[in-house]
């Protein structure tokens, strides 16, 4: 045989110490030794003599203490993880006494294992595991999980699997170990013929028969090699093939140069089919940590910002950059005192007073004053017993961003003439039965007769308040020239002329320094009687949603203890996942995966664990927003921004919790992973 010539493996000096307790143990102790390119070695010797430990050093599970390993003509006795990594999955095919395949894989994806980190497509990788299935008799086992095969059939599987990356080298570790003695001579029949194939073949065993199948039978005793023999009746395997299946194995130098390292569609199928669905319920329970954090987030945020964008429509509808000097409801002894300083309450001098000192700055482009009472209206049989009357005086329609429909509003002249004339609220026109035309009829108020001028477009008015701003609905309103009202109405003496005066600025900017500036007038012209306030809506909505803020950070707070507690379930189910999956990472790793992988694997598990928790907790919250509209007509409104920050954050969760476990997984030895 000519490749004998060729040494495709060299061992010089090397030794492995293994450090027990105080005591060392010497499993390899100076090996010297040199397998060409095509041999048919047998390692053989009793138990715990080293063959193990030779053949993980071999199959660059293992390091030697010292020494050196030439494979393939590169020394890698010191060579990194990721280079490590490559040689197993590319140049050494290795097959193990107990098969090692993983139970959740079919037998395709088994044998396609080593593709998968070779960087190589599905598809591609699915039609060499199907070659390879057919070679070794197992076509028709293609979507088989390992449990449902007899063990020769798992055997001839991990052999493909060994093969598919198209190694010249096999290292067999008591490949018949498991298997009885006719499936044990079909596996090593199976060996012969890919040795005639051309694949270097290095077997490791106890069993002296199956050592004389060997071309060169090694010993080894107390970690050093005693005798090295060339097999005299070695018999080629040459027209064995038929045996395990009609066609040949791809020549071992037709493989192609595989892409570097795993691709991510493959890193997250695996993790999605691992990770995820295979402990659907365990995975469900982890993530709730996670989907109620997030949920609640989504959730409450969607409720306070829609409560304050329906305040922000109510603020509109009082108008939205007003101020108010409102009188103050006294009684009794208090009223007398304020009386005593201020007998006019608030007043048209007020008002006229504002608008002097605001004319210079240009600061109001409207201004209203009112005064309400209850009074009946009658209008043929229709009556209203208690309507709200309003007597307005000043750009009322302006102000309050309400106008009229049909007909006109009070004019200024109506208030110099103290005219009869009345406006009434949409709602108010409709309970007296005005019909389509309403304009002239007369209404009794009170008892005094009014004309009606116009009646006013339907506005809608949210219900409710905002801050101590009572929302009322307008379209139940009557209104009056101010005068009138006071002229043909008698009102209790000490009574203020004005309910409130309701100012509108250019901009919102200089609200609260204007609202200020005029508390500080009408506390003036009023000698300092405690008989007014000032507000400004916008300003009392601002503060309200600011204390409403405190619980936004209490619900943001929670909700990141929700998501903590999330992610240390994740942590804690990672954890024992990668306990329960240590051979799965001892297999990973004879098969070619580097730490790098195995990180990678158990990160991406932890992060679409997470991630899943994100989105079913944006579902759930959107959900739950969505419900709490339905059920009880309260406004929500949803953020993207939030969202988003939330998907965001249940992903840095699964990362930031995700990184021990898949650490603790990578930094696993191979050699410990598989002993388990
Ligand atoms: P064999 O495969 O021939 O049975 P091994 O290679 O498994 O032998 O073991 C060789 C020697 O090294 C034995 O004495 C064994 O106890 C020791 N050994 C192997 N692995 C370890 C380890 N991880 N720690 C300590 N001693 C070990």
């Amino acid at each position: 045989m000519t490749a004998l010539t060729k040494p495709l493996i060299h061992l010089a000096g090397i030794t492995r110490l293994y450090q027990v307790g105080d005591s060392e143990v010497r499993a390899l102790d100076g090996v010297d030794l040199t397998i060409c390119a095509g041999e048919f070695v047998a390692i053989i010797g009793p138990s715990g003599s080293g063959k193990s430990t030779l053949m993980y050093i071999l199959g660059c599970l293992d390091q030697p203490t010292s020494g050196s390993y030439v494979l393939e003509g590169r020394e890698i006795a010191r060579a990194t993880d990721i280079e490590l990594s490559r040689v197993r999955n590319r140049s050494i095919g290795y097959v193990f006494q107990s098969y090692n395949l993983l139970p959740t894989l079919t037998v395709t994806d088994n044998i396609a294992l080593g593709l998968v980190y070779a960087g190589v497509a599905a598809a591609e990788r699915h039609a060499t595991a199907r070659d390879f299935a057919g070679r070794f008799g197992l076509g028709q086992r293609l979507d088989h999980r390992p449990q449902e095969l007899s063990g020769g059939q798992m055997q001839r599987v991990a052999i493909a699997r060994g093969l598919a990356c198209r190694p010249h080298l096999v290292l067999a570790d008591e490949p018949t170990g498991n298997l009885d003695t006719k499936t044990g001579a079909e596996i090593l029949t199976t060996l012969k013929t890919l040795h005639a194939e051309g694949h270097t073949i290095v077997l490791v065993t106890h069993d002296p028969t199956v050592a004389a199948q060997a071309q060169r039978v090694i010993r080894i005793v107390d970690g050093r090699i005693v005798s090295d023999d060339l097999n005299a009746g070695f018999s080629a395997g040459h027209g064995e093939a038929a045996s395990v299946g009609a066609e040949q194995t791809p020549p071992a130098t037709s493989r192609t140069e595989p892409a570097d390292g795993m691709r991510f569609a493959d890193l997250l199928r695996m993790a999605w089919h691992e990770g995820l669905a295979a402990h659907a319920l365990r995975t469900l329970l982890t993530m709730l940590g996670i989907v109620f954090g997030i949920a609640a987030v989504i959730a409450m945020t969607a409720i306070t910002e829609g409560g304050k964008e329906e305040q922000l429509k109510q603020i509109r509808q009082i108008g939205r950059n007003n101020i108010q000097v409102r009188s103050l409801d006294l009684e009794g002894t208090r009223l007398a005192r304020v009386r005593r300083l201020n007998p006019d309450g608030v007043s048209a001098d007020d008002l006229a007073r504002i608008r002097e000192v605001f004319a210079q700055e240009q600061g109001i482009v409207a201004a209203t004053g009112w005064k309400g009472i209850k009074a009946e209206l009658k209008l043929g049989t229709q009556a209203i017993d208690f309507a709200n009357v309003l007597g307005v005086f000043g750009d009322f329609e302006q102000v309050t961003d309400f106008h009229v429909g049909q007909g006109r509003f009070l004019a200024p002249d109506d208030e110099a003439q103290r005219r009869r004339v009345v406006v009434l609220g949409s709602a108010i026109a409709e309970a007296l039965k005005l019909g389509d035309q309403p304009l002239g009829q007369v209404v009794i108020v009170g008892d005094e007769p009014f004309e009606v001028i116009g009646v006013m477009a339907a506005k809608a008015f949210s219900k409710g308040g905002v801050a101590d701003i009572t929302v009322i609905d307008r379209n139940q309103d009557v209104y009056l020239p101010h005068a009138s009202l006071r002229a043909y109405f008698r009102k209790a003496e000490r009574e203020s002329p004005f309910d409130a005066l309701s100012l509108r600025l250019a901009s919102e900017e200089r609200l609260l320094g204007a609202s200020e500036l005029i508390r500080r007038m009408v506390a003036e012209l009023h000698h300092g009687a405690d008989d007014f306030v000032v507000s400004v809506p916008l300003e009392a909505m601002r503060q309200a949603q600011r204390t409403k803020e405190v619980f936004n950070v209490i619900i943001v707070v929670i909700a990141g203890i929700s998501l903590v507690v999330g992610g240390i379930g994740i942590m804690n189910i990672m954890l024992a996942s990668v306990t329960e999956r240590t051979r799965e990472i001892g297999i990973r790793r004879a098969i070619g995966a580097s730490r790098s992988d195995i990180l990678r694997q158990f990160l991406t598990e932890a992060v679409l664990i997470a991630t899943a928790g994100g989105i079913l907790g944006l579902v759930l919250g959107v959900g739950s927003g969505l419900l709490i509209q339905g059920l009880f007509a309260f406004p929500v409104a949803f953020n993207g921004w939030i969202m988003l920050i939330a998907t965001v954050s249940s992903m840095a969760i699964g990362i930031g919790f995700g990184l021990y476990p898949a650490w603790k997984a990578a930094r696993m030895d191979p050699v410990e992973a598989l002993r388990t």
